[in-house]
């Protein structure tokens, strides 16, 4: 027997027990006559006495050749230790070591096995099963399970059957590119690994599986943004016979039972806004919503003043920054830089001082006079204090350029706290987006998503006007999850194929087994698809969801432990019916 109990569990009742503990060497402290060593494994970490009066000498002698890191198993008597660590559930007693046998030797770690460690990323990332080993990525795939425990827990009790779909399959269009794998029984072809189990989904709703969840994994081969991982899981829903209230209904269940269970957060129900309205009042259609800094639209009090930055721009908007005016010049300057940068593309940005004796002093003082800026602080809901910023433009790119002064400010200002949850639906997204590079609509969900009923009407005059049927969660500035009701006849989703470009027969060629299932009975559908990672992430109040990942692929799509992906042998190759150029 390896062990009778983990690192984690002695307290002072168990004095007088003999123990038998395994684990790793996590610190050595070698007195001479007295050795000392913290054992440590997933349960915690005990303290290992050997002393020269009452260890065995062969045993001694081997502790004093044990290194960081060594598997050890040991066998010996719980004491009462001289100085106790209140820091640690252990820390009253230790084993005074009458039997040690080691399990393992350990080459010295590339970096410390601590909270804290010496180690960068990459080598982390190389070492992972080391990096594991560090508290703050254990705790955080212990609560990563807990999570996706209570997941399942929830759904299971709504009467929800977790179903799995297939990960070789043929591409679904979502928005991105599929990951695809050569088939080697079938020369030339290919499968393609899902963007999301989306047509599955729907398929098993035809199937009369009624409520659907799978935590899974989906792939896409998207230019890496920061923090986005080629793999991802999510937690995938479909409910048939259903609209969107009941799916906002259940879904806000789930969610709130995550951070009651959690995070021990009561939320009272969630407030909706229609994705019209985030974007007006955010610039976003993820707002965060734990504190205000709400955008103020200028255009009927800052135009036709013969500044002509702001009589040319479509829009003109502007957000309050609370307690700004006591930046210096040169602070507010380096925030013109900020705006001013590539990723945010601003042109400059105006200001306006809100003095605490209720005058204001503003970058545009030869336009406008005091009764003018009254009312920019109106609109923006500036108090004394406050710093006026406004930018003018193009609608959608100023409202994006806003959006991002407004979150970094928020960071700046602490108003981002992690502890703090405010969740939120976005609803009635537009059905269609234009898309510049191609000259055509896309669908913004994706293609299986229901048009208003009522709106269908508008498809043939003003198609990005049309709203859908699709919803987003929103949780601190972030989308958890999304999802829509479904098309479930085949001649709305034949239309919307049409609208998207697809003749009849590629659509046929691509969706034709969803379309057959809708001739046979295709009850009405609809479900969201949620992020778990990211939803992690939040709820582990962190922002980087490689940490809550064990095995993350890096910025480049790689993972560097396995070193994939990699090349594949010309035998392999040929099997496949793959030739590479050189
Ligand atoms: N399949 C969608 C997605 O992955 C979610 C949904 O519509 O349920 O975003």
């Amino acid at each position: 027997m390896y062990r009778t109990t983990t690192c984690g569990a002695l307290r002072s009742n168990n004095i007088g027990s003999v123990v038998t503990l395994s684990g790793w060497v996590q610190k050595i402290r070698d007195k001479g006559f007295m050795i000392w060593i913290d054992l440590r494994d997933r349960y915690g970490i005990t303290q290992l006495i050997f002393d020269e009066d009452r260890t065995p000498k062969e045993i001694m002698e081997s502790a004093k050749n044990l290194g960081r890191e060594y598997v050890i198993q040991v066998t010996g008597k719980v004491i009462e230790r001289a100085s106790k660590n209140p820091a640690i559930p252990t820390g009253d007693i230790e084993i005074l070591v009458t039997e040690l046998i080691v399990l393992n030797h350990a080459k010295t770690p590339p970096f410390t096995i601590e909270n804290e460690t010496d180690g960068g990323e990459d080598l982390r990332m190389k070492y992972r099963y080391l990096d594991i080993r560090r508290n703050p990525v254990k705790e955080n795939l212990i609560f990563r399970h807990r999570v996706t425990l209570e997941v399942r827990k929830y759904l299971s009790n709504e009467g929800f059957i977790e179903v799995e779909t297939p990960y070789l399959i043929k591409s679904t269009p979502e928005g991105a590119r599929d990951f695809v794998v050569p088939s080697r029984m079938n020369a030339g072809q290919f499968y393609a690994l899902p963007q999301s189990p989306q047509t599955f989904k729907q398929l098993l709703m035809v199937g009369g599986m009624d409520k659907y969840f799978q935590i899974v994994k989906c792939f896409r081969d998207e230019d890496l943004r920061a923090d986005r991982q080629p793999e991802f899981t999510q937690i995938d829903c479909e409910m048939a016979f259903v609209e969107q209230e009941d799916v906002l209904n259940t879904f806000e269940g789930l969610t709130k039972h995550l951070l009651k269970e959690i995070k021990g957060v009561t939320v009272e129900k969630f407030p909706r806004m229609t994705y019209d309205e985030a974007m007006q009042r955010y610039g976003n259609d993820k707002p965060d919503i734990r504190f205000g800094m709400e955008f103020g639209e200028l255009n009927d009090v800052a135009q036709h003043k013969n500044f002509n930055v702001f009589n040319s721009a479509e829009l003109v908007v502007g957000i309050a920054v609370p307690g700004g005016n006591k930046y210096s010049r040169k602070e507010i300057d380096k925030l013109i830089d900020w705006v001013k940068r590539p990723q945010v593309g601003a042109l400059g940005m105006v200001y306006v001082r809100c003095n605490e004796d209720g005058s204001y002093k503003s970058s545009v003082d030869k336009f406008y006079d005091q009764d003018d800026l009254t009312k920019w602080a109106e609109k923006t809901g500036a108090n004394a204090g406050d710093l006026i910023c406004v930018l003018s433009g193009e609608k959608d790119t100023v409202r994006a350029q806003l959006s991002a002064l407004r979150m970094e400010l928020a960071e700046r200002l602490g108003l981002r706290n992690p502890n703090v949850f405010a969740p939120l639906w976005v609803v009635d997204f537009p059905l269609l987006e234009w898309d510049e590079e191609t000259q055509r609509y896309h669908a913004m969900h994706h293609p299986f998503t229901s048009p208003k009923p009522e709106q269908i009407p508008l498809l043939k005059t003003n198609p990005g006007a049309v709203k859908a049927n699709a919803y987003d969660l929103v949780l601190n500035g972030n989308e958890i999850g999304g999802g829509s009701i479904r098309i479930h006849n085949k001649q709305t989703q034949a239309m919307m194929f049409d609208y998207l470009g697809f003749t009849p027969e590629e659509a046929k060629e691509q969706f034709g087994f969803l379309m057959n299932a809708f001739e046979y009975g295709a009850p009405p559908h609809g479900g969201i698809a949620f992020g778990l990672d990211r939803l992690v992430a939040i709820l582990g109040g962190q922002e980087t969801i490689r940490d809550f990942i064990a095995f993350p692929k890096n910025n480049s799509g790689r993972d560097v432990m396995i070193d994939a992906p990699a090349k594949i042998d010309q035998e392999q190759l040929k099997e496949l019916h793959l030739k590479i150029e050189n």
